[in-house]
């Protein structure tokens, strides 16, 4: 049987795209891409990028205020938000353009428009034409979960937070994963008032204990109004804003409430159930290995898939599916001590297990320095900077660091290099410091602060 193409690709995100180019470029097949929306995906249009844009706006006023510290004469002034939106705006356009330059260049035929699944060689797309493909993959990636609460539609998601007409004055960010902790940052620091419900007893779940304390304290100290143990009853539209019924009592009013409870993969209406691909508990499309569904033609890669749902992984997981299916290199993308960063303020920079996650595989030393880092010191702020190392008792391997403090999710790219190539306290050790630096305490930790 012919087809149309060797490779047809439902998505343009991150593991689409890379997909998508790697198949054709170096695998030479025949390949096409559907997309949507704006060409980038999560990451590009509505996520990563420019939510660091954002960090970056939002750092301004602290670093000000530390150059009058340094003896500038320097005032912060107002922050003008549709001078940053729009200039956002410019960004996310030329990435966009980068991406379609990028399939471009490969040879691959976009489709600026929805495609589904009618059968497991077949893509129907929205304007009516069908064509097919010998292998398919689906990378439509997540969308923002909302609770079924009350008034839920009054509230935004990250989605939206790019697109506001104008900064609240008040504002209430719902949940305590990455997303909301970062939102909370970002509008803490660009001057408003904000506040923060999480329904568990810490932000960050799943992150380090003591981290997450870290980082909790000093968003708090930042300004942050952290409530843990609250969630969410109903909202309420008012003749000055929303006004939020919480789990603890209270009833406070805000102009803008945001959830970030959440995302779920963009898995349903594809076509995909009538055709037999199985999905899991939370949606998400199941796959092997090597990305493939139940469906043998069918295959599905980043957070549709919710494996561990980071960019990065997702173009791991489309490039080692090009190599696998059109290049003849066979290769599974390697989802074992992945790095990540939270950037929050400070950031939390993480590789690697938890020490609760290590004492409960085997005995471990803990190794901790906090300190206050001189830039800021200088200045005469609190921050404080924490890195920690869990090692293994018995292998003495690094099994997890965790860093708090400003470029964590710089350093931690560079740690998470050392702990996969299975590197020992021993290997931190003997390497020698580079000073004055914050990362060269993590090779000069002398003493456990902790053995379980
Ligand atoms: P997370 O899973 O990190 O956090 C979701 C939060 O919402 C949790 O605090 C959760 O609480 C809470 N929540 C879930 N359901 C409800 C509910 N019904 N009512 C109230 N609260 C609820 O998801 P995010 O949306 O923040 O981020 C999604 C993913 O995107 C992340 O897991 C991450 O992989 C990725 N991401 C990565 C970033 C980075 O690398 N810097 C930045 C942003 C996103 P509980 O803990 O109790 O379950």
């Amino acid at each position: 049987m012919t087809f149309d193409y060797d490779l047809f690709v439902i998505g343009g995100g991150s593991g689409g795209v890379r997909a998508a180019r790697i198949a054709s470029a170096e695998g030479k097949a025949r390949v096409a891409l559907a997309e949507e929306y704006r060409m980038g995906g999560t990451c590009v249009i509505r996520g990563c990028v420019p939510k660091k844009l954002m960090v970056y706006a939002s750092e301004y006023p602290g670093m000000i205020e530390d150059a009058r510290a340094y003896g500038w004469k320097v005032e912060a002034g107002a922050f003008d938000w549709s001078h940053f939106r729009s200039q956002l705006e410019v960004e996310l356009t030329r990435l966009e353009n980068a991406y379609r330059g990028t399939l471009k260049n490969a040879g691959v035929e976009v489709f600026d428009q929805r495609a589904t699944v009618a059968d497991a060689h077949t893509v129907a797309l929205a304007d009516g034409r069908r064509v097919t493909a010998k292998h398919i993959l689906i990378a439509t990636g997540g969308k923002p979960f909302i609770p079924d609460v009350p008034g839920a539609e009054l509230g935004v998601t990250s989605n939206e937070m790019f697109h506001l007409e104008a900064l609240p004055k008040r504002a209430l960010v719902v949940g305590g994963g990455y997303i909301a902790s970062e939102f909370a940052c970002i509008l803490n620091g660009l001057g408003v008032e904000t506040t923060q419900y999480y329904r568990g007893a810490q932000i960050l779940r799943g992150f380090d204990d003591e981290a997450r304390g870290h980082v909790s304290t000093a968003m708090q100290a930042a300004g942050v109004t952290i409530h843990c143990g609250t969630d969410i009853l109903r909202l309420e539209k008012t003749a000055g804003g929303i006004l939020a019924v919480a789990t603890d009592g209270t009833e406070r009013e805000f102009d803008l409430v945001m959830f970030a409870t959440g995302r779920s993969p963009n898995s349903r209406g594809l076509g995909l159930e009538a055709l037999g691909v199985e999905f899991g508990r939370k949606d998400e499309i199941k796959v092997d290995g090597w990305s493939q569904t139940s469906v043998p033609s069918i295959y599905a890669v980043g957070d549709v898939t919710d494996r561990i749902n980071l960019t990065p992984v997702a173009i791991r997981e489309g490039h080692a599916f090009a190599d696998t299916v059109f290049k003849g290199e066979p290769r599974q993308a390697d989802h074992d001590l992945v790095a990540s960063a939270v950037f929050t303020q400070p950031e939390l920079g993480a590789v690697g297990l938890t020490e609760e996650a290590a004492r409960a595989q085997e005995p471990i030393e803990v190794y901790v320095a906090t300190f206050r880092p001189m830039q800021t010191l200088f200045a005469g702020r609190q921050d404080r900077v924490l890195m920690k190392l869990i090692v293994s008792t018995a292998s003495r391997k690094v099994l997890g660091c965790h860093i708090v403090g400003p470029g964590a999710g710089e350093m931690i790219q560079l740690v998470g290099i050392a702990v996969k190539m299975g590197a020992t306290k021993e290997d931190f050790d003997r390497t020698v410091a580079v000073h004055p630096t914050m990362s060269e305490e993590l090779v000069t930790l002398r003493n456990p602060v902790r053995r379980g």
